[in-house]
């Protein structure tokens, strides 16, 4: 214990007041295997955060574990630029037969740095530089990343009063669902487009997330996103999808557009790209709009052999066949029960988001902060989503076995019941 506690001050005292997360989950994790987390107290718990969704197929996988010890003790390459080497080779390959070729895709792949606002800034500077347009078209509750182009495509306020600079280029416009039911906001879209006198400037793209992953779990409707792509190709835009957080199976399918019949003109990928947890990024982009000259969008780290390798076997194993689909469907029906429970606790609450990326809005940041905070303390690590931090936002691995799964979503059933016990108690 006494370990722990003086490892927990070296945080305070040197690492930056820009830290987060760790403040909500205030212990030191040494470990992790599938879906659990271990600290150094011994103290296990299920993880529900999944990094974000960037540990979709859970912490440390014994396959893409074994590829990556085996490419070590082989003395295989670790940085080499974006150099050739036979890492990269194997994932491109694969990615092509697994991922691109049956979906049709004809996309080529360009390899950023690893992050995913990186990604982002690089499909931006593309479809500028292919309409030589400036403006692009971007979604109330985005959320692209907070380097200084994504960031001013991000709609989150806080994050974006620390660029310290005006933030430019990004036409915000209401998301599906954003004025309420009775208001298709792709009419809106369509009038601004059409109108040479809404003062909308044309757009080099119009950039959404099918599932708004920070933003509050808000998933567009498939017409919606149908008509913003129609409307983006008649207003001569780009269509971008950030398939940063909502991608890699996350809204069950390999990419979160899939099942929609539309065919964007750059996708970006992160978070759960490497299956590892490992630094990556990538851009599809259409080989008509694969403008970029040679380092022009440059970066030291776009040849992560080691995510590479990792990356690979993710798609190997997970993604040969359906198998893995069906499983994240099951899991999603198992995760929609809890929630309704959860909802049926809270008047006015309602569910949001879909498949494996769900979660319930409970009305107030304050409440749902509190659901988490109680939920930690059994063993659950789980976090909210929102403009005002007010939904309660599963993330769980999609391999995490059910009755983990159960586990995990009773823990928080419980936290809900205590929070709302409490709170009812008090108010009386
Ligand atoms: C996380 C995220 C980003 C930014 O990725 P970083 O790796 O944090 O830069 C961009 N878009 C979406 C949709 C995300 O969820």
């Amino acid at each position: 214990m006494s370990t722990n506690t003086s490892t927990t001050t070296v945080f305070k005292r040197r690492e930056s007041e820009a830290r987060s997360y760790c403040r909500g989950f205030d212990t030191v994790f040494t470990s992790a295997q599938g879906s659990e987390m271990t600290a150094r107290d011994g103290q296990t718990y299920i993880d529900f955060l999944a990094g974000c969704s960037s540990l979709n197929y859970g912490h440390n996988d014994p396959d893409m574990k074994e590829a990556l010890i085996a490419h070590l003790q082989a003395d295989g390459i670790a940085h080499g630029l974006d150099m050739h080497t036979n890492t990269k080779a194997d994932f491109l390959e694969t990615f092509e037969n697994v991922i691109l070729r049956p979906r049709n895709m004809d996309h080529k792949v360009m390899f950023t740095g690893p992050t995913g606002a990186n990604a982002v800034e690089a499909a931006m500077k593309i479809a500028r530089k292919v309409t030589g347009r400036s403006n692009i078209v971007a979604f109330t509750n985005g959320f692209h990343g907070v380097t200084q182009g994504a960031l001013a495509a991000t709609g989150n306020g806080y994050h974006r009063g620390g660029a310290g600079l005006p933030l430019n280029n990004v036409t915000r416009l209401p998301f599906d669902g954003y004025m309420g039911q009775g208001t298709d906001t792709a009419d809106y879209l369509e009038a601004m487009l059409n109108d040479p006198s809404s003062g909308l400037d044309a757009p080099a793209a119009i950039l959404l997330e099918t599932v708004q992953g920070e933003g509050g779990l808000n998933a567009a409707r498939p017409e919606w996103v149908q008509r913003v792509a129609r409307l983006a190709k008649e207003a001569g835009a780009l269509l971008i999808i950030d398939d940063i957080q909502a991608g890699c199976g996350r809204t069950g399918t390999f990419f979160s557009f899939e099942e929609f019949g539309i065919d964007p003109d750059i996708v970006t990928m992160a978070k759960s790209v490497s299956g590892f947890g490992l630094p990556m990024a990538l851009v599809l982009v259409k080989p008509e709009h694969d403008v970029m000259g040679p380092a022009e969008h440059n970066g030291t780290f776009r040849g992560n052999t080691h995510a590479f390798i990792t990356a690979r076997v993710a798609i190997e194993k997970f993604w040969s066949d359906n198998a893995f689909q069906d499983d994240i469907a099951r899991r999603a029906k198992i995760v929609e029960k809890a929630l309704q429970e959860i909802a049926d606790m809270v008047p006015g609450s309602r569910l949001k988001g879909r498949s494996m990326m769900r979660g319930v809005d409970v009305g107030s940041g304050e409440l749902a902060g509190d659901i988490c905070a109680r939920a930690f303390q059994n063993g659950l690590i789980v976090e909210t989503s929102g403009p005002n931090d007010e939904v309660v936002k599963i993330l769980a691995p999609l391999t995490t076995p059910d009755a983990q799964l159960e586990a995990g979503l009773s823990i928080l059933k419980d936290a809900a019941r205590d929070v709302i016990g409490t709170t009812k108690v008090a108010a009386e």
